[in-house]
């Protein structure tokens, strides 16, 4: 590696960059909701964006509820509502017997959605803009200034660097920002071909966790199980057999029910993944803070990822790019924004560490289940302090 290069991926890297470098105002590295919209409102204001997704949104991906307050949040970034199934709310069986939570909302009703189609429209609406989009782009290191080395591809400058790549924080982790684990929560999730996959999320606690399942696309079904990663390894519940052994007798009737195939699981080429849903928030020093060096800033799950149980991981994101791209402008302006910028963030993840304990202590049926127990407890399943800054 050259000198002054902070390399991102350990395993990823080629070539030299070379003298050809791209000038632009700001990148933004990861087009999830977040990365996206940040790129579609600094384009839309008459920034020079370049925004960096490594994929080509040809793997599935979770996160498929999407919550009401999506829908004037998509309108006014001007992107068509989802194509989706309308989700008019959530059957429950958590603390005990069902409950049916139906969502009554002014802005109309929730949906579920393939998201790798939401999140490749919302990329493409930020190009649409005027953002320059690079799929099957990684970026594979950066130095100070901000030159970011990419894989493939020559590299390119921008006064401003947006950290956009989700729960990993891949570059703010780069650049020394501390990153506060909450818990070690963890996704088995599997993708099941269903006939009719319905128009309801199920919900279901068992000693290891909860269960979730909804309709991803209009002909199938996304089921996980949540647990933490050491319950995870110690049950082996990555494997089918074991995945399944572990359902709540609810989510395994659905999964068996009339038009679900469960009899041919695992449907998807992929089988069973097992995904980080932990929460964490990204801590900057106050001398980084302070504005020494070149600017930077992480949006959405980079900056504070929560619980998938508040399901409002889309929302936030798009919220959260709202509040990036008025600082980066600030920031591009000459303006010291990111102090009131990262407080309002810390507010954002005491009040969500506050409701997590509230959301949990809703189950008393396992007491004695370490999963539980850690939750009920309000601590963090990695010894780290719940909350930065005060409410
Ligand atoms: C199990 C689970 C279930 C969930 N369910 C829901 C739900 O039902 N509803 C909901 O609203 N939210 C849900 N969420 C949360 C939601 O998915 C996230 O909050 C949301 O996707 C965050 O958006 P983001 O843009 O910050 O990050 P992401 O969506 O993670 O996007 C990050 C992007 O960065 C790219 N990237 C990473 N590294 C690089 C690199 N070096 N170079 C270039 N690109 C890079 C990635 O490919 C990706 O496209 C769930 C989360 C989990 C874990």
């Amino acid at each position: 590696m050259a000198p002054g290069w902070l390399s991102i991926p350990k395993r990823l890297n080629t070539q030299w960059p070379s003298t050809s470098v791209t000038d632009y105002d700001v990148a933004v590295v990861g087009a999830g909701p977040a990365g996206s919209a940040t790129a579609l409102r600094l384009a839309r204001a008459g920034a020079r964006v370049v925004l960096l997704e490594r994929s080509r949104f040809e793997h599935p991906r979770v996160g498929e509820s999407l919550s009401p307050d999506v829908n004037p949040l998509l309108r006014e970034l001007g992107v068509p509502l989802p194509e989706g199934t309308p989700s008019y709310g959530v059957r429950s069986f958590w603390g005990g017997a069902a409950s049916s939570s139906t969502v009554f909302s002014p802005y109309g009703t929730g949906w579920y959605v393939d998201r790798v189609a939401f999140d490749d429209r919302l990329a493409r609406s930020a190009a649409a803009a005027g953002a320059v989009l690079r799929t099957g782009t990684t970026c594979v290191g950066i130095s100070p200034g901000w030159t970011l080395r990419l894989s493939p591809g020559e590299p390119v400058r921008a006064r401003v660097l947006v950290d956009a790549t989700g729960r990993a924080a891949r570059i703010g982790r780069r650049l020394d920002a501390e990153r506060l684990a909450f818990d070690r929560l963890v996704a088995v999730t599997g993708f099941l071909p269903a006939a009719d996959p319905g128009g309801f999320g199920l919900l279901e606690t068992v000693p290891e966790g909860w269960w979730y399942s909804a309709p991803a696309g209009a002909d199938r079904l996304v089921a996980m199980l949540l647990t933490d990663a050491e319950l995870c390894r110690g049950l082996r519940l990555g494997e089918v057999d074991r995945w399944r052994a572990h359902q709540g007798p609810e989510t395994a009737a659905r999964l068996r029910g009339p038009g679900s195939p469960h009899a041919t699981f695992p449907p998807h080429s992929e089988g069973l993944r097992v995904v980080p849903a932990s929460s964490h928030r990204l801590h900057r020093s106050a001398p980084d803070l302070a504005g020494q060096g070149a600017p930077w800033l992480a949006v959405g799950d980079a900056a504070l990822a929560v619980d998938p149980i508040t399901g409002t991981g889309v929302v936030r994101a798009l919220r959260s790019a709202q509040a990036a791209a008025e600082t980066v402008l600030a920031l591009l302006a000459g303006r010291d924004a990111l102090p009131a910028y990262e407080a309002a963030l810390d507010h954002e993840c005491t009040a969500y560490l506050r409701r997590r304990v509230e959301y949990y202590a809703a189950e008393d049926r396992w007491p004695t289940a370490p999963f539980w127990q850690r939750r009920l407890r309000g601590l963090s399943a990695s010894g780290a302090s719940p909350a930065p800054g005060t409410d």
